[in-house]
């Protein structure tokens, strides 16, 4: 890497302003680093699910005069083929939400109406399993966002906790506010989560229980999508948990309220 890195600050000497310039070499070898392993990730990550299409690709052929196994395997051919699609999908999300250290066009995003779209999008897989999806009365409150990134993050929490949580159970979803932060909490009755990975949890391909997140379709990669999310929106993501009982997953974002400067706004959120 023959690219030099710079760091520049202003600092105040006294009444004058100057530069200071540093070569940040080892946040570039860094960075270098995680991508680099990012990329090794994804390469072993999709190797899973192309090999199972493709065994199950030779399987058929041999199986073709058998209707009910071509049935059975182009069956599991479709679902691993759904798992490759969505976790392609994730991907990309998350190298975009990478690329972008902040939000560039933050308007003013109503909480509540992205939580009820997150639970709309929940609720038929929420059901099927007999998990009821509860929120509060609205809330009134308001951040400042991309709605559409907002979404995908609450989304994520919702589809975790009802994918996580023994039927029946509740899923509980409160907004609280003060000063100036907004916090979303999502509340399970769940499997919870041993201290020891509560670090871990937001890591990319990071799973507790690697063979069941097989089985249910996870891919490791929701988490982070979550915390890029609120990192971009200066925010943050936390988590308690209490292993057989449940988990909690909070977002903090910044309040935008009805005295917000809007002339501190960009103009597209004015
Ligand atoms: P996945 O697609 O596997 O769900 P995530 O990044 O969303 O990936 O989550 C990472 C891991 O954290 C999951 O595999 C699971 O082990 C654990 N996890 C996430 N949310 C919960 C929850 N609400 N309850 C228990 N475990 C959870």
């Amino acid at each position: 890497d023959a690219s030099i890195h710079l760091t520049v600050r202003v600092a105040r000497l006294g009444t004058r302003f100057v530069l200071l310039l540093a070569e940040d070499r080892t946040e570039s070898v860094r960075l270098e680093a995680v991508r680099r392993d990012f990329v090794a990730n994804i390469s072993h990550e999709l190797k899973t699910p192309i090999g199972a299409i493709s065994l199950l690709a030779e399987a058929l052929e041999q199986a073709s005069d058998d209707p009910e196994q071509v049935r059975r395997f182009a069956k599991r051919m479709s679902k691993e083929s759904k798992r490759l699609a969505h976790m392609t999908q994730e991907i990309i999300e998350l190298s975009r939400l990478q690329a972008a250290d902040a939000l560039t066009d933050p308007e003013i995003v109503d909480v509540d109406r992205v939580i009820q779209a997150a639970i709309d999008q929940n609720r038929v897989a929420a059901e099927s399993n007999r998990i009821s999806l509860v929120s509060g009365a609205a809330s009134g409150e308001h951040v400042w966002g991309d709605e559409g990134m907002l979404l995908t993050a609450v989304h994520n929490l919702i589809i975790n906790a009802v994918q996580y949580s023994p039927s029946p159970s509740r899923v509980g979803i409160g907004v609280t506010a003060h000063d100036d932060v907004v916090e979303i909490a999502v509340t399970d009755q769940g499997i919870g989560i041993p201290e020891e990975d509560l670090d871990r949890v937001f890591e990319r391909f990071f799973r507790v229980d690697q063979a069941r997140a097989r089985a249910t379709g996870g891919t490791g990669l929701g988490l982070s999508i979550v915390k890029h999310v609120v990192q971009n929106h200066g925010g943050d993501v936390r988590v308690w948990s209490q292993p057989g009982h449940g988990s909690t997953f909070t977002l903090r974002l910044p309040r935008a309220t009805a005295d917000s400067p809007t002339t501190a706004l960009p103009s597209k959120a004015r």
